[in-house]
């Protein structure tokens, strides 16, 4: 193994828990890189302790002594920026230049927390003569973090610099299958002067997770992953009485007008579809086509043909995930779509025992055919044909994920009519993967997030703090009114 097994992480020491563990893949090569323990609640209740004993010290910090830490873990992310991406490659199977990518989104949110302290100085008001009010952000208290197996360094990075600058400690469960970006973020945070016990990881999968949603010390949870496990986690933490927020699966649908420039709309829907081996909750799984767009078809078919796996397409996650993969594909074929261009079977030259899927684009799908609505996660796009712009909307409608969408087109009237109408979170304009940057929050809609509010920008900082109001009155000139 080139890893040594990993252990929990509780206080400022890793401690290895007595525990059934699991082998780590890498998804490249399919050999065994590391173990993770597979925790109980009994180790969670030791993090949640350490996380509620350092809680006094560090939320007591003004938040100005609290975001030094962060200044310093940016300059961190930024030195290491290749090992950290190259360990994200190696336990997720994406791109070297995609994991990058990666890294370079936990800066900016990084940068987005150091800019906290300007954003949550509260407000005052003379209410009546002589009477204040003020209100200001408290942290929580302990919080905990379950992120997904797609992205190993950023969604971690989503939830730890805003949740701690506010003032809060954590305890991350990360994915089981990609568990050992975390440990890294935990050295680069010592190494910045996070203080022990601030941030906790405990590794496993359901049993941490029910026990995370259990635990009476932790006040909040959020969740990234699947829409299956985000709607259990969801009911079960807010059925504990404590705050939750879930983000789920996603559908998201490109709306490809007859007037949208061929070239730019043919390339944005290719890297949509594939990048990241289409394992992004914002990549393009679905083309609605409307009236004659054969041509930008025929152009983004030769593009992707041009995708390259193990060059500039990585593997998909596991060996469970290439055979789910394929079979929505054989399906959709023996329900009578044609598939245009086929990623089955693929392999790659001395990385024969690595997941790959090539690029494959399916049209004549039709709405009710199951590729059309479950989430494939692969890089698969299906494409639907439609006669009007408000069918194509009504198909994007009729999708229970609400995740992302975009249009292409030249027609500003047109972006603005489709933007205006679809159901998702967060809508594009002639961009396939439509995430807001930083400073802007980034979340869906229906099945696609469970809770009030986004997990990253000014939308988070309602998710990680509670109010406080406070009503003042020092001089007797104000005398009494209704209220004292
Ligand atoms: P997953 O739901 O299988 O796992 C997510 C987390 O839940 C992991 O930490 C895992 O250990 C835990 N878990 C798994 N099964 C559980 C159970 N039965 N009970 C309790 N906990 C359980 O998701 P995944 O396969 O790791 O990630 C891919 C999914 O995440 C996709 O659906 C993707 O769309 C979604 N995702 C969504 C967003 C978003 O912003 N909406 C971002 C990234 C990924």
């Amino acid at each position: 193994m080139k890893y040594p097994a990993l252990a929990n992480y509780i206080g400022g020491h890793d401690v290895i828990p007595d525990c059934e563990t699991l082998d780590v893949y890498c998804p490249l090569n399919g050999e065994v890189i590391s173990r993770v323990p597979l925790s109980t609640s009994t180790e969670l209740d030791a993090a949640a302790t350490n996380a509620k004993e350092a809680f006094a010290d560090w939320s007591a910090r003004p938040i100005r002594d609290r975001v030094q830490v962060f200044y310093r873990y940016k300059q961190l992310l930024e030195k290491d920026r290749h090992k950290l991406a190259e360990l994200v490659q190696e336990e997720n199977g994406k791109t070297l230049s995609e994991a990058g990518a990666e890294v370079d989104k936990s800066i900016e949110v990084t940068e987005f927390a150091c800019s906290l302290p300007q954003l949550t100085s509260g407000e005052v008001l003379e209410v009546s003569r002589g009477v204040e009010c003020r209100s200001d952000y408290h942290p929580l208290g302990v919080v905990a973090c379950i992120t997904p197996f797609n992205f190993p360094n950023m969604v971690p990075n989503w939830t730890i610099p805003n949740a701690l600058v506010l003032g809060n400690t954590m305890v991350l469960k990360p994915s089981e299958t990609v568990p050992l970006s975390a440990r890294l973020i935990a050295e680069l945070l010592h190494e910045a002067g996070l203080p022990d016990g601030v941030l906790n990881i405990v590794h496993g999968g359901r049993e941490v997770v029910e026990a995370i949603c259990d635990h009476p010390t932790i006040e909040a949870v959020s969740f990234v992953g699947s829409t299956r496990v985000a709607k259990l986690v969801y009911a079960r933490s807010s059925g504990n009485l404590k705050r939750c927020l879930a983000l789920g699966g996603a559908k998201n649908h490109l709306i490809v007008l007859p007037d949208a420039h061929e070239e730019m709309t043919a390339t944005n829907v290719a890297a949509s579809m594939s990048g990241c081996a289409g394992q992004r909750c914002m990549a393009a799984s679905a083309m609605v086509a409307v009236g004659k767009t054969d041509h930008i078809v025929e152009r983004l078919v030769q593009i992707s043909r041009e995708i390259q796996p193990g060059l500039n397409l990585g593997s998909v996650i596991s060996k469970e995930a290439k055979i789910r993969i394929e079979a929505y594909i054989d399906e959709a074929e023996q329900a009578g779509a044609r598939v245009l261009l086929d990623g089955r079977h693929c392999k790659v030259e001395g990385y024969e025992n690595g997941y790959y899927v090539g690029p494959t684009i399916i049209d004549g799908v039709t709405p009710d055919m199951r590729i059309a609505s479950e989430e494939v996660f692969g890089p698969v796009l299906v494409i639907m044909r439609a006669e009007s712009v408000d069918q194509a909307i009504q198909i994007e409608n009729g999708s229970d994920y609400g995740n992302a969408a975009a249009v292409f087109t030249q027609s500003g009237g047109m972006a603005r009519y489709v933007t205006e109408r679809v159901s998702a979170g967060m809508t594009g304009v002639n961009i396939g993967v439509p995430v807001p940057r930083e400073p802007f929050s980034f979340g869906g809609w229906n099945e696609s997030k469970f809770g009030v509010g986004d997990i990253t920008g000014p939308s988070s900082i309602g998710f990680w703090t509670k109010l406080k109001k406070t009503t003042s009155k020092w001089n007797p000139e104000a005398r009494t009114n209704w209220m004292s």
